[in-house]
């Protein structure tokens, strides 16, 4: 596997290259033994390279010379949290940013909402960023889910690698979009808990399989 620093690039890159989150807003981290990488603070995606990630330790100390992203304690205290996250994506993607300014999150109107572990994606309680506190509520928004919204602010995603985390926090901006959408031509018919349960049930058995 690739060092962890070169797939925290290559997942900058890959965001960047679909414009997922504007300017420098936005950050992802690696899990990698006793801490984690993280993207520097302030740095545009596009002069990124794998020797300024940033180290931090379970205790929130940063190694190395860059600051590291302002968020910093979100993602400590998810891989503190949650043995399922390898990686994690936060971004200010535009749709899913919409609803968030809103104080919206996603309830289950198209089956694929289940993608993010549940039957819907919640929206956290806005909280100035880079604090405790907005660690706090969006790590209860997190629970049972592996992607929340942000009120005012974007979205969090989290995945067994940071690729994962990517491309669930693209899903999550597709939604949003579609969500909206839909709202826009009269409304969407939101799913019932029986039929989100099939989908839920069926995503643990979806695509390839190991034999
Ligand atoms: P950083 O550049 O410090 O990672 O901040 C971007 C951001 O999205 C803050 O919420
Ligand atoms: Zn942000």
């Amino acid at each position: 596997m690739a060092d962890a620093r070169t797939e925290l690039l290559a997942a900058c890159q890959a965001m960047n290259a679909v414009r997922l989150s504007p300017g420098t807003s936005g950050n992802l981290s690696v899990r990698d033994g006793e801490g984690y990488w993280i993207t520097p603070s302030g740095v545009a995606y596009d002069t990124l390279s794998a020797d300024m990630m940033v180290f931090m330790d379970m205790d929130g100390k940063a190694e190395g010379d860059l600051k590291p992203s302002s968020e910093w304690r979100f993602h400590l205290d998810i891989y503190r949290a949650r043995d399922d996250a390898g990686g994690i994506c936060h971004t200010h993607s535009t749709h899913a940013t919409a609803l968030a300014c809103r104080g919206e999150g996603i309830p289950a109107f198209h089956y694929m909402v289940a993608a993010a572990g549940g039957r819907d994606i919640r929206c956290a309680p806005y909280r100035t960023f880079a604090t405790q506190d907005l660690s706090d509520v969006a790590l209860e928004a997190l629970q049972d889910r592996r992607a929340c919204l942000l009120s005012n602010h974007g979205v969090i995603a989290l995945g067994a690698s940071v690729a994962k985390a990517l491309k669930l926090a693209q899903e999550v901006e597709t939604l949003a979009e579609q969500y909206i959408l839909s709202r826009q031509i009269g409304g969407p018919t939101i799913l019932s808990d029986a039929e989100m349960d099939v989908v839920l049930e069926k995503f643990g058995t979806y695509g390839q399989q190991p034999k």
